[in-house]
């Protein structure tokens, strides 16, 4: 298939999923209201990825899916995706302003010229507001932690391909420790994964991927992150199977998030950081490509998995 077919393969799954009524349109690529059926996959999943993850007593935390601007300025996502964030403006004029602004409205003009940065931006991925979080804490115990998170994300990457969306939600599993640790918390992650996702009885591959990073610097931060193998993608065919789509990520952030925030581990080292981010709406989307749209018809197999 060429970029056209993938496409055209695209609009005519999102057409699907629509008419079958699990995605719910807006009028706006990439946001979507979602079914009963839809979130009761999602939730059994989120289930799911408890039971293979409980075991290593993480702490849950659950924030909502904004986050401080601080944090987000402090974190280096503007300078290697500005593209994608979303930050959150509001009304911060006199009474004149606020004609102004009513009267472009009326007039359909641009009326945002008042629109003011607040103190939030939206969460892009799920482990941001856990690094600062931590840090706050002081050193680390000496077997470092385990944080569990679960969040909506929010990415400005309006697309036809109803499993690239611009507000879908993320669970996440993120170690905070020694180099050791954490190289270990993504081995295991990455076997975990693997075997996980093989019970829901969906084609998977594992492969080296990178983040898409802004600009001529980003091309060399990608490929710099490819050559290190820091991120990992577990990847299932949703609308081609030449082009899966990545349902769970596996990333290595050595001592970024560790460094910004001064996390230290228990012996006064710099922490690394890892984690393990699963996209609910792509795991949802991959069974209902594979088994269809009725959960009722899935294999007995994949239900004994999902509902017990
Ligand atoms: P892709 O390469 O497809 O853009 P990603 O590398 O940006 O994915 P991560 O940043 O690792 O993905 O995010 C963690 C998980 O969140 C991904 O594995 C995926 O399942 C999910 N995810 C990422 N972007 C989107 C999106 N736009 N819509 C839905 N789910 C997403
Ligand atoms: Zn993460
Ligand atoms: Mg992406």
């Amino acid at each position: 298939m060429n970029m056209v077919d993938i496409g055209a393969a695209q609009a005519a799954y999102r057409d699907e999923l629509v008419a079958a009524g699990l995605l719910i349109p807006t009028g706006v690529d990439g946001l979507y209201g979602r079914s009963g059926v839809f979130e009761e996959v999602v939730e059994r999943f989120d289930a799911l990825v408890t039971r293979w993850g409980g075991a290593d007593g993480a702490e849950a935390m659950r924030f909502p899916p904004a986050l401080n601007r601080r944090y987000f300025e402090e974190s280096d996502y503007l300078k290697s995706f500005p593209h994608l964030a979303g930050t959150i403006h509001s009304f911060g004029g006199d009474e004149k302003a606020h004609r102004t602004l009513l009267r472009r409205l009326e007039e359909g003009q641009d009326w945002t010229e008042d629109q003011v940065a607040t103190d939030v931006v939206m969460t892009p991925a799920a482990c941001y507001p856990v690094y600062p979080t931590i840090a706050r804490r002081g050193a680390l115990p000496d077997g470092g932690t385990v944080i569990d998170v679960f969040s909506y994300c929010f990415r400005h990457e309006p697309s036809i391909d109803p499993a690239r969306m611009q507000m879908f939600r993320m669970r996440e599993y993120i170690r905070i420790g020694t180099p050791e640790q954490v190289v270990e918390f993504r081995e295991t992650w990455l076997e975990r994964g693997r075997e996980m996702m093989a019970s829901l009885e969906v084609p998977l591959e594992i492969d080296v991927a990178n983040d898409p990073f802004f600009g001529r610097v980003g091309a060399m931060l990608s490929s710099s992150q490819r050559e290190q193998k820091l991120k990992f993608e577990l990847l299932i065919p949703v609308t081609s199977t030449q082009k899966p789509t990545a349902c769970l990520s596996f990333n290595y952030h050595q001592d970024h998030f560790g460094h910004i925030w001064d996390i230290r581990t228990a012996d006064g080292g710099v922490a690394h950081t890892a984690c393990v981010g699963f996209g609910m709406e792509r795991v949802a989307l991959a069974l209902f490509r594979h088994h269809g749209f009725d959960p009722a018809g899935w294999p007995a197999a994949v239900r004994k998995v999902l509902w017990g």
